[in-house]
């Protein structure tokens, strides 16, 4: 069961297996290319280090054996540079004897006199040429080396073959720095390579975070078109509650007692405001997934503005708080949808005159410049710090302070009036002082008729 969930998760996430991929490929390509590169390198060294090997034998040819060839005189010379080079372990020269070999002068004194029938003797000597061979053996001091050894026939000063040169050239000491060279390699490897892995194991985690980003979204979605079934499905049982409730508070179904009224009262009130949750959601699932229709025409803002405040005169007496308009004289018609334009107007009426326990809630409405009309609702109510401001176009937020408690709400409605009031090509803006008052205020276009023509957004 497991196994078959883990091997969906990868095929569903191809992101991961391409994660694996990189965690394995670029490692062994680091790796690769410094294995390859130090193999290179000592070839190289091998290659340089046979070249003089050779160049040291044709030297001794040139311009020792072709001066002298009186073995006493050549004992002495090899003496004399074999002490100043360390890396040449053996130095032999050979004078043919018949099938064999006899070492006339070496670098061992112990093997003069000594014959030998040699392969590479053999070769070098009827085919006129050096051969060399990388052959590995144990040092003097017991360590195993590797050598160059050369043989090459050596020539007169007429080209005439004479004898053979044998030496052997120690790679010890390169072996030594090339040893150390790897070592570094390796070590600079290894800490490149964890570098990598560490980083690629980083980037495993951004996958993730893609993944649960990618997940998060699917359930916002979900979330969004639950709530949007669950208020469409609330809407008809609170119309139908609504219709009873007026018509037992008329009197329809007998006459009630007041304390009956009193309790029916506070009924109704619930259900207005679980209607106005409702279809605050409602508005909400809309405007996210762009069904909200916007139909634009040609506005007289007076009449609005007016009808309005008629409206809320009653609601604001109530409270015992002024209702006012002040507005230009003669208002430009207006490019906006009516009725969206009278629910932002609502929300912040009834906001100002919520948040407001006395003094009075004013409606403006001027011409800002030849583009805009600026509508403003002004109260003198609780206000808010600028860190309770911060917040307040985001959805659900309310503030959580002495002066709202027990007012009720949703926190909804700041967040669709900037919505709707950006989608009829507007802004919206806030002042507040805490305990003075606050007022917002928004642009809507003026109505021109070269580039306004009546049109729906969706
Ligand atoms: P609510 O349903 O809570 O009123 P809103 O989105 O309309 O939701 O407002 C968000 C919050 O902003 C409110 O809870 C309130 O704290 C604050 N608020 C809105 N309007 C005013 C106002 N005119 N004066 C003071 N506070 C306000």
């Amino acid at each position: 069961m497991a196994k078959n969930k883990n091997s969906i998760f990868l095929k569903s996430e191809s992101q991961v297996i391409y994660a694996i991929v990189l965690i394995l490929l670029i490692p062994t390509t680091i790796i690769l290319n410094t294995v390859w590169s130090l193999k290179s390198f000592q070839k190289n060294i091998d290659v340089g280090l046979q070249r003089q090997a050779l160049i040291v034998g044709k030297f001794f040819e040139k311009t020792v054996w072709q001066k002298s060839n009186d073995p006493i005189y050549l004992q002495e010379t090899i003496d004399s540079f074999s002490a100043a080079n360390l890396t040449l372990v053996e130095f032999d020269i050979l004078n043919p004897q018949g099938e064999d070999f006899e070492v006339i002068a070496s670098l061992k004194k112990e093997t003069l006199g000594n014959t030998s029938r040699d392969l590479n003797y053999v070769i070098s000597w009827h085919q006129d040429e050096a051969v060399a061979t990388l052959v590995s053996g144990i040092s003097e001091s017991g360590s195993r080396e590797r050598y160059w050894e050369v043989v090459m026939p050596m020539h007169s000063s007429s080209n005439q073959k004479e004898a053979l040169l044998s030496l052997r050239m120690s790679l010890g000491v390169m072996d030594e720095l090339a040893k150390d060279t790897l070592t570094k390699s390796y070590i600079i490897l290894s800490i490149t390579v964890l570098i990598v892995i560490l980083l690629l194991m980083l980037n495993t985690r951004l996958f993730e975070h893609a993944i649960l980003f990618k997940r998060l979204k699917e359930v916002d979605r979900m979330k969004d078109e639950f709530i949007s079934i669950a208020s469409h499905e609330l809407r008809t049982p609170i119309t139908t509650l609504k219709g009873f409730l007026s018509m037992t508070l008329e009197g329809d179904y007998g006459e009630l007692n007041e304390q009956g009224k009193k309790g029916l009262k506070i009924i109704e009130a619930s259900v207005n405001r679980l209607g106005y949750l409702v279809e605050d959601l409602l508005n909400v699932s809309r405007i996210e997934q762009k069904r909200l229709t916007i139909k634009l025409k040609s506005i007289d803002l007076g009449l609005v503005l007016g009808s309005l405040i008629d409206e809320f005169s009653l609601r604001a007496k109530e409270k015992g708080l002024v209702l006012k308009l002040n507005k230009d004289e003669k208002l430009p018609s207006i490019w906006a949808d009516e009725d969206k334009l009278r629910q932002v107007i609502i929300n912040l009426l009834g906001n100002g005159i919520k948040y407001s326990r006395r003094g009075e809630i004013e409606l403006m409405a001027k011409k800002t410049d030849n583009k805009f009309i600026t509508i403003t609702v002004k109260d003198t109510g609780i206000g808010m710090t600028a860190q309770e401001r911060e917040k307040l176009f985001e959805k659900f937020y309310r503030i959580q302070s002495d002066d709202t408690k027990g007012i009720v709400g949703t926190g909804l409605g700041l967040w669709i009036t900037k919505q709707l009031i950006e989608l009829m090509g507007g802004q919206i803006y806030v002042d507040s002082i805490k305990n003075v008052g606050s007022q917002f205020y928004f642009t809507v276009p003026i109505y021109n008729s070269a580039i306004h023509k009546e049109e729906i957004i969706k």
